[in-house]
């Protein structure tokens, strides 16, 4: 290993903390800076999904037509904010140049392994500590009609091919497996690979460990300005009048990285990914295994007595604060159609929570040293699967910083590839 180093995290997320753990255990010297209070991320209320089953990133062939359909319907689950941005612009066409057959198919089985590393790490942490609930009892991808059926079993079969352990339900095995309530679907895909946990105390528990470990945490200060010199960072300065000082610096700022990669003058293609969820505390009633209700996207996660639904990407801009009420009306919806004994009723805004998922236009994270600067890496770009790629990205962040060997290709992860 190299010898110890001072590192600055750009971001208190998930994939900021699990970063900062991996670099710390390898005796670096760590300082974490984010512009809230570390409680206000999106890694706080999201489903809380670990997903080696996700093998096919969002951009895919068939997406831009379904999204066009969506488009139209307000209480669906996917939207873009029509607005005049070269940004949205940009993305857009890197997004629709991505949705190809070819694409998924090179990056299928990369995906697979840097989830499954991911899970491995997640199993290491839970055997520490029961306080995050990590539970795995899968995944069920339920559906009602043929056409999405049809589309889940395809899907399914590739991740069989490529070993994960997949099985098809009846109606009747549906209802088998899933004890707490009456179900509402004419089949499901059960991913036995998958697992869930509940984000906000996995960043509780994750948090404290950084503070017995003397991981510097400094918080409600927001990173404005980055000195460069001869190709490398000196320090990031912070609204708050700090300096901070390093030797390598990784941005894992989630949907804002592409204001920080400015000051570095690195362009970062990402756009935020708005979702909502609601939680319902001590819910008597209830699924008992986490599944994604398909026809809507809303995922549905038991969190011990808890019960989370979370749903809808709204591709939007980080000042976009509006929740939308018909979009929380649709998530209702599904869940009462899937799980007709629920019968909730849509949340309050009070009651609602929402998150931006940092979204890269082909689907694939940025994970790795900057072109060009020395001392720069990128963290970000997980969209919909963040919490459960964020183990595996910090241990790839702490491989490149203490010189370690990988234990899985991150050629696809490049953050200067050409999209
Ligand atoms: C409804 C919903 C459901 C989801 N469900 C799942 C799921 O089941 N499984 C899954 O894997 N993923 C899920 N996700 C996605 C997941 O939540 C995200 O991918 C993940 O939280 C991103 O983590 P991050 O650390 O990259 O970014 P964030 O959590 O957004 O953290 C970025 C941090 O950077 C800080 N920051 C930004 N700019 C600055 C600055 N200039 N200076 C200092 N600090 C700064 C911010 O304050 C923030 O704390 C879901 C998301 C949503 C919205």
């Amino acid at each position: 290993m190299s010898k110890s180093k001072k590192v600055v995290v750009v971001g208190g997320g998930v994939v900021g903390l699990f970063s900062a753990l991996y670099l710390s255990d390898s005796g670096h010297e760590v300082t974490i800076v984010d512009k809230n209070d570390f409680v206000a991320s999106c890694s706080y209320g999201n489903a809380g999904l670990i997903v080696p089953s996700h093998i096919i990133p969002m951009a895919a062939p068939g997406m831009i037509k379904q999204g066009v359909k969506w488009m139209f319907d307000s209480k669906s689950p996917f939207y873009v904010r029509p607005r005049l941005s070269l940004e949205l612009l940009t993305w857009g066409r890197k997004f629709y140049r991505s949705s190809t057959k070819e694409h998924v198919e090179n990056v299928k089985p990369f995906l697979r392994d840097f989830s499954l590393l991911s899970k491995e790490l997640y199993k290491e942490l839970a055997q520490e500590s029961e306080s995050f609930l990590y539970k795995e009892k899968g995944l069920l991808m339920l559906f009602q009609s043929d056409k999405v059926a049809d589309e889940e079993l395809l899907a399914a079969r590739a991740a069989k091919e490529l070993e994960l352990e997949v099985d098809f339900l009846s109606e009747k095995e549906v209802q088998e497996l899933e004890v707490g309530t009456k179900v509402k679907a004419i089949g499901g895909v059960h991913y036995k690979s998958d697992a869930h946990l509940y984000p906000n105390k996995l960043m509780q528990y994750l948090l404290k460990k950084l503070k017995d470990s003397k991981v510097e945490l400094i918080g409600n200060a927001c990173v404005t300005d980055i000195e460069l010199i001869n190709g490398r960072i000196l320090n990031v300065r912070t609204n708050t009048n700090q300096v901070i000082l390093g030797d390598e610096f990784v941005v894992a700022a989630g949907s804002w990285t592409p204001e920080i990669s400015k000051k570095i003058g690195k362009k970062c293609s990402l756009l935020p990914g708005k979702g909502y969820s609601f939680t319902l505390e001590k819910s008597v009633l209830g699924p008992t295994v986490p599944s994604i209700l398909c026809e809507g996207k809303v995922a549905v996660t038991p969190m011990g007595q808890d019960l989370r639904f979370g749903g809808t990407m709204e591709i939007t801009n980080v000042r976009d604060n509006k929740i939308r009420s018909k979009r929380l009306e649709g998530i209702v919806n599904t869940a009462n159609s899937f799980y007709p004994e629920l019968n909730i009723s849509v949340p309050s805004e009070k009651d609602t929570w929402f998150g931006f998922r940092p979204c890269s236009p082909d689907g694939v994270p940025y994970v790795g040293r900057v072109n060009g600067i020395s001392n720069a890496l990128l963290a970000t770009g997980h969209s919909m699967m963040g919490l459960s790629l964020a183990p595996a990205t910090g241990k790839i962040i702490d491989g490149l910083i203490s010189n370690k060997k990988i234990s899985i290709d991150i050629d696809f992860l490049n953050p200067n590839r050409k999209i």
